[in-house]
């Protein structure tokens, strides 16, 4: 490694934390699918951060945006009003279909609202009593890092040391309908149900073609509210606008489409933004966002002018440029070319993914460092993915990748197993 690339890992073991294991790359440009590190290297960004760049790299609209606005007017708190920030809610309800809109800035923040709501009209619509109320989790889940959120975690790693751990929550199996149904008919306290339509950290676990219309089925018959993560799934990466619409591939949120599993609360973040800033929100119909009243929530940042620009913005780039049926064609691409790969190969065991929320399992131990050296060998060869839980690497370009370079990728993924394939 050059001493500039090592200058810059060095300065973030010194003096910042060690919460995070990157790869040994330092990037400083990115454009579109493109990310360039201190020397000039290009490469292929198959992680998108974690799918918070799916309009690609600094696009030049949202960048445009985020710039002008910026000058004229960046914070106002809600103490205020300001003139961006009605116009964007009005732009994202209608978007996807909902009354209401309640801005944040993180993922983790949008998840803790939702609970918040969700518990709020568990005790003043449906009344449950004091202090019972009860969300429902999927084991494995990821739904981000405050302590709230950890609390209901079964990642060793994420949660231990942590404690003591906020209760109100039971967790059980993902994609498990009979699990569901047992603990919705046992207990009467359920407020809501909270789910991830793939399961993204977990290592892209996609459930039946028919888990989530169960889901809704059962939360309706039972007055729990669906309420469904899709800050990794959402905006465009698995193929249609929101992982909950199923098959369809409109650009509109709607209620005509079959396939369209509507939750009672949607929780969006991460490529809201496009990944120039944080910007999270949730969603909600009047009978359940109005449970929520002045003073009752909030955030300083939340629904600033900038942030509303920046996510219209990143909004109208996803319904212009058909972000979601790129993502839903070049998976398939994707997907059954690395399967034909898979069939001949010892060390790959498994693609699986929708759109372009894809992963392939490594067919070694979740303790081996197989995947790592994977991820180490493709950036080698141009392109950058992390492993998840070990042995999976996970493979979430930009949506705006071309055909045409899908078709390098997939060069440069299964090259680089070769590479490994004599030590399976
Ligand atoms: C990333 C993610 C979060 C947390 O978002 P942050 O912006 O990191 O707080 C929550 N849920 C899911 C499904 C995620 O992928």
């Amino acid at each position: 490694m050059d001493s500039s690339a090592s200058l810059h890992i060095s300065l973030e073991e010194k003096h910042g934390a060690h919460n995070y294991h990157p790869l040994p790359v330092v990037l400083s440009k990115g454009k579109g699918v493109f990310v360039w590190d201190v020397n000039g290297k290009k490469y292929f960004d198959f992680l998108s951060s974690y799918s918070a760049v799916n309009q690609g790299h600094c696009h030049p609209e949202i960048t445009k945006a985020l710039t002008e606005q910026s000058q004229t007017l960046s914070l106002t708190s809600r103490a205020f009003y300001n003139d961006k920030l009605g116009l964007y809610e009005k732009f994202a309800t209608e978007f996807f279909g909902f009354d209401k809109l309640l801005p944040m800035n993180t993922g983790a923040e949008a998840v803790e609202t939702a609970i918040k709501i969700a518990r709020k009209w568990g005790y003043e619509k449906k009344k449950i009593p004091q202090e019972k109320a009860i969300i429902v989790v999927c084991e494995n889940n990821f739904h981000g890092r405050t302590t709230t959120i950890i609390s209901f975690s079964n990642d060793p790693i994420a949660k231990e040391n942590f404690g003591p751990y906020t209760p109100g929550f039971v967790k059980i199996g993902y994609n498990d309908v009979a699990a569901l149904k047992t603990i919705f008919e046992k207990e009467k306290n359920i407020v809501g149900f909270l789910v991830e339509p793939i399961q993204g950290e977990a290592g892209i676990y996609t459930p039946d073609p028919s888990y989530l219309q169960s889901v809704k089925t059962l939360c309706n018959e039972h007055n729990v509210l669906f309420i469904a993560d899709e800050i990794q799934t959402g905006i465009a990466r698995t193929g249609s606008l929101l992982a909950v619409c199923g098959n369809c591939s409109c650009e509109q949120q709607c209620e005509r489409q079959e396939s369209y599993q509507r939750p009672d609360i949607l929780i969006l973040g991460k490529a809201l933004s496009g990944g120039t800033y944080p910007v999270s929100a949730v969603l909600a119909d009047d009978e359940i966002m109005n449970v929520i009243k002045p003073g009752q929530h909030g955030s300083t940042f939340g629904g600033n002018p900038v942030a509303a620009v920046v996510a219209t913005k990143a909004l109208e780039i996803v319904r212009d440029e058909k972000l979601f049926q790129n993502a839903r064609s070049l998976g398939a691409i994707f997907r059954s070319k690395i399967e034909v790969y898979a069939k001949s190969s010892k060390l790959v065991k498994e693609v699986r993914g929708k759109g372009l929320l894809n992963a392939v399992e490594v067919n070694d131990t979740p303790e081996s460092d197989t995947a790592w050296n994977i991820c180490l060998a493709l950036m080698e060869n141009g392109l950058l993915a992390k492993p998840t839980h070990g042995n999976i690497i996970r493979f979430t370009p930009p949506l705006v990748l071309t055909e045409s370079e899908m078709h390098i990728c997939i060069e440069i993924i299964t090259k680089t197993f070769k590479q490994f394939e004599h030590r399976f």
